[in-house]
């Protein structure tokens, strides 16, 4: 039986219980578009690529030099009559004959009857009074058959699979692709993910806050996490503390997002407006996690097309970090990424601190010793509204809701963050 949101009741929740009920308020991923390459960076493939052709196209050379037969047992020949030039780009005109090379450069094409490739530094010229040009190969016994060739398809064969479907595509995949000489790639839609803050206290940047006000942080990091997390932006601002705003701008969300997220009104003792607006126009869950920083989180399904809505909470590390945790997952599921963040396993630098029955995330610092090893110390004060935190650490440390806290020198499991170089 799959967990629903709405199932849940009210008891505190595990973090993976969480996260599996918020990952079925999606069936997979969005539908497929053919984008130009120019428009590919950060997209995910909705199909896997096949390469077309063999890569390299041609067998070819690695080196400046010549081109010849190399036998792989027996004689070796010393003197060779050079009987053409291939250059990079040009086709080869005619095969090699016994006892022929061809000067080639790297890059070119290796003409019919040649296997093998001798750099230019081992090799001597000797132009004949007859226009004859002839070539000596200087320590032949150094050479191996098939040297300084780059056979056809030795990086991708024709028919294989050059890039898996769900692969996100980056500098290197871009690359590979305009290689096999494909102009275009299915891509995954990207996720329209519609934003907006709650609270009267709330106040956009670059205008003046009232003396209880505070900056919208919220939005702001939300926005970059969904860029981060190959979404679209539909910005919808800050909603006050008023009814008729917030449902106008649910109804809005509804009609056109894939996903809503909003930031504050969730917790118990809020001005109740966005539930009462929400409870009206869909299917909602409010959770208690088990989880610091992060505790409240509305979960459910809005209007008509049952667009799922996440409520995270408004304090700006448990915004980012219940983001990171259930948000991730599901725009991973809408694009037909891996659901699971990537972890790595580090050593603690010193005491953690945590508490039996919930999981922790604590902002922290990783980095590799010389002799290999990674180690992790959090990065101080923890407090859920500290967004200095967030910006000094490069890794998430999840302590598991069984462990007590961690002793320096064990083995903890943390989640890289995203981080521009
Ligand atoms: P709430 O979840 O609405 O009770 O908010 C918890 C805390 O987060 C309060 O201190 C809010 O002022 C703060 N907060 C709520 N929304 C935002 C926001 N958009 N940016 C920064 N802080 C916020
Ligand atoms: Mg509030």
């Amino acid at each position: 039986m799959t967990l629903s949101c709405f199932e849940l009741g009210e008891r505190m929740l595990a973090a993976d219980e969480a996260r599996e009920a918020v990952l079925s308020l999606v069936a997979g991923p969005l539908p497929a578009e053919n984008r130009p390459l120019a428009e590919l960076h950060g997209r995910v493939l909705a199909e896997a690529i096949v390469s077309p052709i063999d890569v390299p196209r041609r067998t070819n050379s690695a080196m400046d030099g010549i081109a010849l037969a190399w036998p792989e047992t027996g004689e070796r020949p010393v003197r060779l009559r050079r009987v053409a030039e291939i250059l990079a780009g040009h086709p080869v005109e005619r095969p090699l004959g016994p006892g022929e090379c061809a000067g080639i450069t790297t890059g070119a094409p290796l003409p019919e009857g040649a296997d093998t490739v001798i750099m230019r530094e081992q090799l001597a010229v000797e132009e004949g009074a007859d226009g004859r040009c002839w070539v000596h190969v200087e320590r032949p016994e150094r050479v191996r058959h098939g040297q300084n060739v780059r056979r056809a398809g030795e990086d991708l064969a024709r028919g294989r699979v050059a890039l898996a479907a769900g692969t996100r595509l980056g500098a290197a995949e871009l690359g590979l692709l305009a290689s096999l000489g494909l102009a275009e790639a299915p891509v995954v839609r990207r996720p329209r993910v519609a934003i907006f803050s709650t609270g009267d206290e709330v106040t956009a940047p670059g205008e003046t806050p009232s003396d209880a006000g505070i900056f919208d942080a919220n939005r702001h990091s939300l926005m970059g996490l969904v860029i981060e997390h190959g979404g679209e932006v539909q910005d919808l601002g800050i909603l006050p503390d008023d009814r008729a705003a917030i449902a106008a701008a649910l109804d809005r969300a509804a009609a056109e997002a894939d996903l809503v997220v909003t930031s504050g009104g969730v917790s118990v003792g809020d001005a109740d407006f966005t539930r009462d607006a929400l409870a009206e126009r869909g299917e909602l869950g409010f959770w208690k996690i088990a989880i610091r920083p992060g505790r409240p989180l509305a979960c459910g399904r809005l209007g008509a097309r049952g667009v799922p809505f996440l409520g995270l909470p408004g304090n700006p590390v448990a915004a980012m970090v219940t983001f990171l945790q259930f948000a991730a997952p599901l725009l991973a599921r809408l694009q037909g990424r891996a659901e699971a963040p990537p972890r790595l396993t580090a050593i603690a630098e010193h005491d953690l601190k945590s508490r039996e029955g919930r999981v922790d995330y604590l902002r922290g610092v990783y980095r590799g010793d010389p002799e290999g090893r990674l180690w992790v110390a959090d990065t101080g004060a923890q407090g859920s509204g500290i967004l200095s935190s967030m910006v000094r650490a490069n890794c998430l440390i999840e302590i598991a809701a069984a462990r007590p806290g961690v002793a320096r020198g064990e083995a903890v499991s943390i989640h890289p963050l995203f981080r521009l170089p």
